[in-house]
């Protein structure tokens, strides 16, 4: 609940509405773990509540440290038995942390681990703002800055995303600035221009991966159903709405859109937009064949970029010693569980 929700129900409890506020304090920016931590709230109504609602809280199944550069992997498991996957990333600038949105994902990304068993289903708003609560509070430190790129097509449960980004962005929970937010998608056209009209804030980055249609789908499904120019289109309007600059993302695998060619064609399709391409060296995946471009091949490709003035940056990896690329730890745990119960059956 927001907090206009949240006063409603508390004064149709019988409750005074000013305890509407404590108690979304509570739960927002003191981060407790349950009703009872709500000192400040008599206990008969603390009672009342816990009859009548559920507190969402995420277990914490695995925490991964990384000796490199002390990224965190968390692996959650949710009240209905589901696991998703955050993670935790120190920069100079801050700390950033990137939650999942949905439990697994339908999108079928050919590279990606995180689609490898379809989807689960959706995360409530509670379980998205709880993985950044629950990291804040095991790390001790403040989360600054937010990525939507953990599993899941966040444009895909787009209501639950909304709540979320207005519920982690309110004054009177973490108040996390909305610049500071950047949601990532595979390019739901009609999405991404509904998102453009939410007044909102966040950056948009967009999943790219190849400069053109037919490259596209070879790798990426949704790539059928919107062409590169529907999306861009989208893009557009974002940028005219918001003034956010844009990213593409763009994961080099070998031999699939790490030609010198493809970096050319890569230039005129963004020439011309305030944007940023995040090259991705993509990490390889058991269950996939896909290979990472040799280091040279990344280098040539981002010089052809910055040859014709497109503001290109490789994406610096973190957390290589703990599986943190996308949807790993997830399946590699859901898949050990999987092997247990076939054992004991
Ligand atoms: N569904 C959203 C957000 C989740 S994926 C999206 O598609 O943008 C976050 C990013 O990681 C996307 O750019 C995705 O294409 C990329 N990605 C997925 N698997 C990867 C891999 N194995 N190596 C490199 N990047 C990968």
């Amino acid at each position: 609940m927001n907090l206009p929700e949240l006063t409603a129900q508390i004064t149709a409890m019988g409750e005074k509405g000013f305890r509407a506020k404590q108690m979304y304090e509570w739960m927002h920016r003191k981060l407790c773990a349950g009703f009872d931590e709500m000192t400040n709230i008599s206990s008969a109504f603390r009672e009342k509540c816990k009859e009548g609602f559920t507190f969402t809280t995420l277990k914490v199944l695995e925490r991964l440290e990384s000796a490199i550069d002390g990224t965190n992997k968390f692996l959650f498991e949710l009240a209905d038995g589901n696991v998703i996957e955050s993670v935790l990333m120190r920069y100079h600038h801050g700390n950033s942390v990137c939650i999942s949105s949905q439990a697994g994902c339908r999108m079928g990304c050919r590279f990606c681990a995180s689609t490898l068993n379809g989807l689960a289903r959706n995360l409530t708003p509670a379980e998205m703002l709880e993985q950044i609560y629950q990291i804040q509070k095991i790390s001790g430190e403040r989360v600054s800055n937010i990525v939507v790129m953990g599993t899941g097509e966040p444009l895909d449960n787009y209501d639950n995303l909304i709540r979320f980004l207005h519920m982690i962005s309110d004054e009177n929970g973490l108040n996390i600035s909305q610049r500071n937010i950047t949601v990532s998608t595979c390019g739901l056209a009609e999405k991404i221009h509904q998102l453009a009209e939410e007044g909102l804030g966040v950056n948009l980055a967009l999943s790219l991966h190849a400069p053109n249609d037919e490259a596209r789908q070879k790798i990426m499904p949704i790539a059928k159903k919107y062409t590169i120019s529907q999306v861009l289109k989208e893009f557009d309007y974002y940028f005219a709405k918001t003034g956010r600059r844009l990213t593409f993302e763009y994961s080099l695998v070998a031999g699939v859109n790490d030609s010198k060619e493809q970096a050319e064609e890569l230039s005129a399709l963004v020439r011309g937009k305030n944007c940023l391409i995040n090259l991705i060296p993509v990490n390889e995946v058991k269950e996939r064949e896909f290979k990472r471009s040799c280091s040279e091949n990344i280098q040539n490709f981002k010089n052809i970029l910055e040859k014709n003035r497109i503001n290109v940056t490789i994406r610096r990896e973190m957390g290589s010693d703990i599986n943190a690329a996308c949807g790993q730890l997830r399946k590699s745990y859901t898949d050990r569980k999987k092997e247990q119960e076939v054992t004991r059956a």
